[in-house]
């Protein structure tokens, strides 16, 4: 059966002489793996459309559940991201996250939308990059189903006073009140970085700014949040922090 799906290339990786499988996160949401025939030979049509990171428009062929790529049209490239060692390492951590957080069978059209925002905000917008990957990591622990609540300190009922974020409850707490696990303090400016990028609209999702220290504090607290519910390493992030 011949299918035609727009989608974004996660990984790539070698096999046989001169193929590829790929992972590819469709624009209906779902993960397909496809194998990329004879793409690593000089002169093959496909290859630059099969790269990493390349937004691409796929014909996929599929035989008794294996599928093929037969054609494949490069739309986005995002050649910037190929040329800066910096955002390509960020490039990577993001699709390493959006292919650990979709899934074959379920669609979810938000998933690629965001992955295309981010790659096209670091590549093209001179947004700080941290600010890209904080937003990016808050809203994919989301869809993740990992989505802090950001209401009354849950000890106390109120609004919390001094509030603290717990990496381990993504909850905020009054600095007095007793805490579950690693807290991290909060000021306003934080809170409301942090309700722009779970609540607001995808397509804003950059569009926010905040003072040096406040980039802080939101880079610590998402990538921690994260790490903290995904229960796992990224090599690709390691790659980052050893280049920042
Ligand atoms: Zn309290």
């Amino acid at each position: 059966m011949h299918e035609t799906k727009r989608g974004l290339v996660l990984r790539e990786v070698a096999y046989r002489e001169a193929d590829m499988m790929l992972t590819v996160l469709t624009e209906s949401g779902g993960k397909v793996s496809a194998a990329a025939r004879g793409v690593r030979r000089k002169n093959s049509k496909l290859s630059a459309a099969v790269q990493s990171l390349a937004f691409s428009e796929f014909s996929f062929y599929e035989n008794g559940g294996r599928v093929t790529v037969n054609e494949a049209e490069p739309i986005e490239l995002f050649f910037e991201l190929r040329s800066d060692l910096v955002k390509f390492a960020l490039a990577s951590y993001f699709a390493e996250l959006l292919e650990v957080t979709a899934d074959a069978e379920v669609e979810n059209p938000e998933l690629i939308r965001l992955g295309l925002n981010s790659f096209y905000a670091l590549a093209k917008l001179q947004k700080d990059p941290r600010i890209i990957k904080a937003a990016f990591e808050m809203r994919i622990a989301r869809y993740a189903g990992y989505a802090p609540v950001l209401d009354l300190c849950p000890v106390c009922g109120n609004t919390a006073r001094h509030p603290v974020f717990s990496l381990e409850t993504g909850t905020l707490y009054c600095a007095t009140c007793p805490k579950v696990g690693k807290t991290i303090p909060v000021d306003e400016g934080v809170i409301a970085a942090l309700r722009h990028i779970l609540y607001g609209d995808l397509k804003k999702l950059f569009s926010f700014r905040m003072e040096e220290s406040g980039i802080q504090t939101l880079a610590t607290l998402t990538e921690g949040y994260l790490l903290e519910h995904f229960e796992r390493s990224f090599k690709t992030l390691s790659f980052y922090h050893g280049l920042v």
